[in-house]
């Protein structure tokens, strides 16, 4: 046994799981893309995924890797994201029961898909209360099972299915690019393409308000920061996780970041040139294509578009605010020095 917290099998495992159930999502090119880049790129379109981002793959995976009397007795989650929803959804497929522990001012839309998907919803004051006292209370109290949004090797496993897609899609690619919050999505990915290619290198996006990750990896120990102010909402993390953090260590190289105005420019391009709506966490890997950070010209990239999920009037108001077309797009080579 690995001493890491993930292992190929596991993922292919979760392939199997999720056989017939997760969407196999398309993936896209675009010769603009590849103009501006540089690079041949592709991209991965979990935005498509079943509740609009990766996370169905994850949740999916954990809850039917549950014995059957703690499927029975069901599974209780801390989140205001996509986790919220992908749980709610996998409880209902799988015939268990999900309890959310959700902030009381989380946006209405986000608590109505919740409730939509079938899961019960426990409010708390986000000022004022601990989500995961809450969540572990509610686990003794109630005998549910506590399945938190990254730090769990289930999780983790399930989320690694979309890169072994992209490849089988795609061919062998030289870079992935992955959305980085807690490290579910990026070191699920690492491990399937350190053995579907190997020799590419798997690089972590994570907004520049909250570059945790990046720090991390430099300091070779989980730095903690504060909650960041980011509109990439998926990847407000604080910190990495105890599972996560050892994976992305052994098999990331990098880890670079995007700014909130790059994820503007990258959902308007998505947008406008791909014709696809990809919400701002969603777009952290587009953002570091263009971003000019990484030298990805003459290679074949995959990019992780990690989710959809964005209400429709922030939506706008976003794109509303940015400057003419690709305005901040810089093309290939531009970004050195
Ligand atoms: C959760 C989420 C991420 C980050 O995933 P982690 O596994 O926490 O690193 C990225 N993009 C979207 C759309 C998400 O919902």
């Amino acid at each position: 046994m690995s001493a890491l917290a993930l292992d190929f099998p596991a993922i292919e495992a979760a392939r199997r799981r999720l056989d017939g159930v997760a969407h196999r999502t398309p993936v896209l090119t675009s010769a603009t893309a590849d103009a501006l880049s540089g690079a041949r790129l592709y991209f991965k379109c979990e935005n498509f995924q079943r509740m609009g981002a990766f996370k169905f793959r994850g949740a999916y995976n954990a809850v039917a890797r549950l014995d059957p009397a703690h499927r029975a007795a069901g599974v209780v989650t801390y989140s205001s994201g996509n986790h919220a929803q992908a749980i709610a959804l996998a409880c209902r497929l799988l015939g268990s029961r999900a309890v959310i522990v959700m902030p009381r001012d989380a946006p209405r839309g986000k608590l109505a898909a919740t409730r939509g998907y079938g899961g019960e919803v426990v409010l708390y004051d986000r000022y004022g209360e601990d989500r995961e006292a809450i969540g572990q209370r509610l686990a003794a109290e109630r005998g549910l099972t506590l399945i938190p949004p990254y730090d769990h090797p289930d999780i983790m496993a399930g989320q690694g299915t979309a890169a072994c897609e992209l490849i089988e899609q795609a061919g062998p690619l030289d870079v992935l690019l992955a959305p980085l919050g807690g490290g579910g999505l990026l070191s699920g990915s690492a491990v399937a393409a350190g053995a579907l290619c190997p020799g590419c290198a798997v690089i972590g996006v994570e907004p520049a308000a909250g570059d945790d990750g990046r720090r991390s990896l430099r300091a070779g120990r989980i730095v903690h920061i504060e909650t960041p102010e980011t509109i990439a909402d998926g990847a407000q993390t604080q910190h990495l996780g105890r599972h996560t953090f050892p994976v992305i260590q052994a098999h990331v190289p990098a880890i670079v970041t995007a700014s909130d105005a790059q994820l503007v420019a990258a959902m308007a391009f998505c947008a406008e040139r791909m014709k696809i709506v990809v919400e701002p966490t969603g777009a952290l890997g587009v953002a570091a294509a263009f971003g000019g950070e990484l030298d990805i010209r003459g290679k074949r990239v995959g990019i992780i578009l990690s989710g959809g999920n964005i209400d429709l009037e922030r939506y706008a108001a976003l794109l509303a605010g940015i400057p003419r077309e690709g305005a901040l797009l810089r093309p290939a080579g531009a970004g050195e020095a």
